[in-house]
């Protein structure tokens, strides 16, 4: 179901010293894949954004008009659908291509309507399960930085590094709202924020999976820093564990 990937990764083996899997696990808005992207570009390192994935069954979901807690029919979608992420394939701020059975659907998964109905979704045991075993097969390889919501505590729970990123509503609707500003979606910064609050409830209180910080996961707060000095504290986490 998911084809090709993009990223840094340098191919060759990452220095011992650095962990060779990194989970960024938090909340809609916190900063992972600004973090992420930039940690990956630092490494050499594969990034992957599990979100994607979620957000790409959402949508053929959507698009088939199927009750989107239909375990049986989603079971279906999820296996039938070809999900592939690529290199950026059109200069348009885009960071990767993500096509859908072929389609390009980079922007049409970052819509209104998916961002409501994403979490409903990736509620789901049967999405879920489909996922997991494809998410661990790209970490396998080693030089990957995976984000997403239960990357700490259940699709990676040997990650040799766990960062959980945070930052408050209100600092995260603020950046959500800022990003769609840019890409041309005007709506109230309040529809912003009660869509980040519904999502924040969905996902931390799902029965499965839910977004949790690991035990083991270090939490760095993105309120009010600029992204060099969160990597600055990630790189004194990284020294410190070397
Ligand atoms: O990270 P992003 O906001 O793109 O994720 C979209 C949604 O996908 C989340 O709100 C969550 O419902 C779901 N998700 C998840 N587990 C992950 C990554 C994302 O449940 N590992």
């Amino acid at each position: 179901m998911i084809g090709s990937q993009s990223g840094a990764n340098s191919g060759g083996p990452a220095p011992r010293a650095l962990p060779k899997i990194i989970a960024i696990d938090g909340p809609a808005g916190a900063g992972k894949t600004t973090v992420a992207e930039a940690l990956a570009k630092q490494l050499g390192y594969l990034y992957f954004d599990t979100g994607i994935l979620y957000r790409t069954v959402t949508l053929a979901a959507l698009r088939h008009n199927l009750t989107l807690d239909d375990q049986a029919a989603l079971a279906t979608l999820v296996d039938e659908i070809v999900i592939a992420i690529t290199a950026a394939t059109v200069n348009d701020g885009r960071h990767l291509t993500v096509l859908l059975d072929g389609e390009d659907v980079t922007w049409a998964i970052r819509t209104p309507e998916v961002n409501q109905n994403v979490s409903i979704v990736s509620a789901q045991k049967v999405v879920r399960e489909s996922l997991l075993q494809r998410q661990r097969a790209i970490a396998a390889q080693g030089g990957v930085i995976m984000a997403g919501r239960d990357i700490g505590t259940v699709v990676l729970p040997n990650a040799d590094l766990k960062i959980y990123l945070d930052a408050s509503p209100k600092e995260r609707a603020i950046r959500r709202a800022a990003e769609e500003q840019a890409r041309g979606i005007q709506r109230p910064f309040e529809a912003v924020q009660e869509e980040i609050d519904q999502r924040d409830e969905l996902d931390s209180h799902r029965a499965v999976s839910p977004l949790r910080q690991a035990e083991d996961a270090v939490v760095v707060n993105t309120d009010g820093l600029p992204i060099d000095q969160v990597l600055a504290k990630i790189n004194a986490v990284i020294s410190e564990q070397a």
